[in-house]
């Protein structure tokens, strides 16, 4: 134990459902004490925007760069996203969403779900639609940015959560996670951790409900992108589409899903390239080589579909390569937390994000879902 009182509720990522999860408890009247626990330098998680230390200006949604809601903004979420709207911090996206072929050419685009129903940007940036649901969470609250946790345990009822080296502990009465890294077996082999932490923590058969969500979360299968960032100076073009969507032959050529264009406020082009994963498997031994390979497959990609725009040559060589991230759990695609998992009162934890079942499920829509009942369900336990 740490000799300092332990919060009410510890919610481990400030992506877009734990920041949710904390605007919500907010305007359900939750009047306790909250630790914020996120690995990352501020919220976003997979909504996140990238800043360079070496070039303050640049901007770049490095991961989802638009959240789409299939029926608009219905009465059950405007609760949350009307303050955003209102202060202009989430937007109509109107730029132009096209399509792209195998030669590069732009075409209309083809039907996807991340493009259906009403498409919705934050302003100016993603990160700051997480940022301002956070903002609007309760008033005891405690951010502890850059904060990756290793270590769960259980003593007393008392959640103790630490990092690696055991520097940072926090103890928590309740815990919610956003994320499913601490309870989901991809740990073992894509960070070599020798166990499942949340497994660790409560035995097996001291809560089945638990036992059952951890097993549910287990079959959960989801995606890998591995994004290239690139920088270019003000293009040759004007009105440029904000995404480019690759058509089947065209993703078939690259191995990629889409292109992201993001114009700077200095006039300058940020580009994010969503690469599609090769299947080798990634362990904390293969991931360096693994990111040289996709940077130098991507920008090869880049230089091909790039040379039929106006322009030709230019953009290839004006690119500047930022690196490639690499999103291990990009969208779920198979296998979801049913939602009468989500919380386990017996152990006093909880979860949240877009791998919990319902509407929207695996993308953003489906992670400000999943808040709802949650919040409902810890304001009953407080
Ligand atoms: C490349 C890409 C493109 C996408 N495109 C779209 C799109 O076009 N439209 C759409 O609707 N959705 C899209 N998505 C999906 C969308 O981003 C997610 O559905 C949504 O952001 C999920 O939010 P979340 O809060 O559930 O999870 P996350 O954003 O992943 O939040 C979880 C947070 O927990 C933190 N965390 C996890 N483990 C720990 C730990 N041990 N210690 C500390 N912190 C931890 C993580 O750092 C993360 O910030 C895309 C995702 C990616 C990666």
């Amino acid at each position: 134990m740490t000799g300092m009182a332990p919060v009410d509720l510890a919610v481990v990522g400030a992506g877009l459902s734990g920041c949710a999860l904390l605007s919500r408890l907010a305007q359900r009247g939750f009047d306790g004490s909250v630790a914020l626990i996120e690995a990352g330098r501020g919220p976003g998680g997979r909504t996140a925007t990238r800043r360079s230390r070496r070039d303050e200006g640049l901007r770049l949604d490095h991961g989802a760069p638009l959240l789409n809601l299939s029926a608009g903004i219905e009465k059950e979420l405007a609760p949350l996203l009307q303050p955003l709207i209102e202060a202009g911090q989430l937007q109509r996206e109107t730029r132009p969403l096209l399509g792209l072929d195998h030669q590069g050419g732009w075409a209309e685009s083809a039907a996807h779900p991340l493009l259906s129903g009403q498409l919705w940007r934050g302003v100016p940036e993603m990160a700051a639609i997480a940022g301002s649901l956070m903002a609007h969470g309760p008033a005891e609250l405690q951010c502890h940015f850059g904060l990756r946790l290793r270590w769960i345990e259980r003593h007393g009822g008392i959640w103790l959560l630490a990092d690696a080296e055991h520097n940072q502990v926090i103890e928590a009465r309740r815990l919610v996670l956003s994320g499913n890294l601490l309870a989901h077996p991809r740990s073992l082999a894509m960070l070599a951790w020798p166990d499942v932490p949340l497994r660790s923590a409560v035995a097996c058969g001291e809560d089945l409900q638990l036992d059952q969500a951890l097993a549910s979360i287990a079959g959960i299968e989801a995606t890998v992108r591995w994004n290239l960032m690139l920088s270019l100076p003000s293009p040759p073009v004007a009105d440029l589409p904000r995404q480019l969507w690759c058509l089947p032959e065209a993703q078939q050529r690259w191995g990629l899903e889409r292109l992201v264009l993001q114009t700077q406020a200095d006039g300058r082009l940020g580009v994010v390239l969503h690469g599609f994963d090769g299947g080798e498997a990634i362990t904390p031994e293969s991931q360096p080589l693994l990111l040289q390979q996709q940077e130098r497959r991507q920008l090869e990609a880049w230089r091909e579909l790039t040379a039929s725009w106006p322009g030709g040559e230019w953009w290839a060589e004006q690119a500047e390569s930022l690196g490639v991230m690499r999103w291990g759990a990009s969208l779920p695609i198979l296998g979801a937390l049913p939602q009468h998992l989500q919380w386990c009162g017996a152990s006093g934890v909880g979860f949240c994000g877009d791998w919990i079942a319902g509407p929207g499920y695996g993308r953003c829509e489906g992670a400000l879902h999943s808040v709802l009942k949650l919040a409902d369900q810890l304001m009953e336990a407080n």
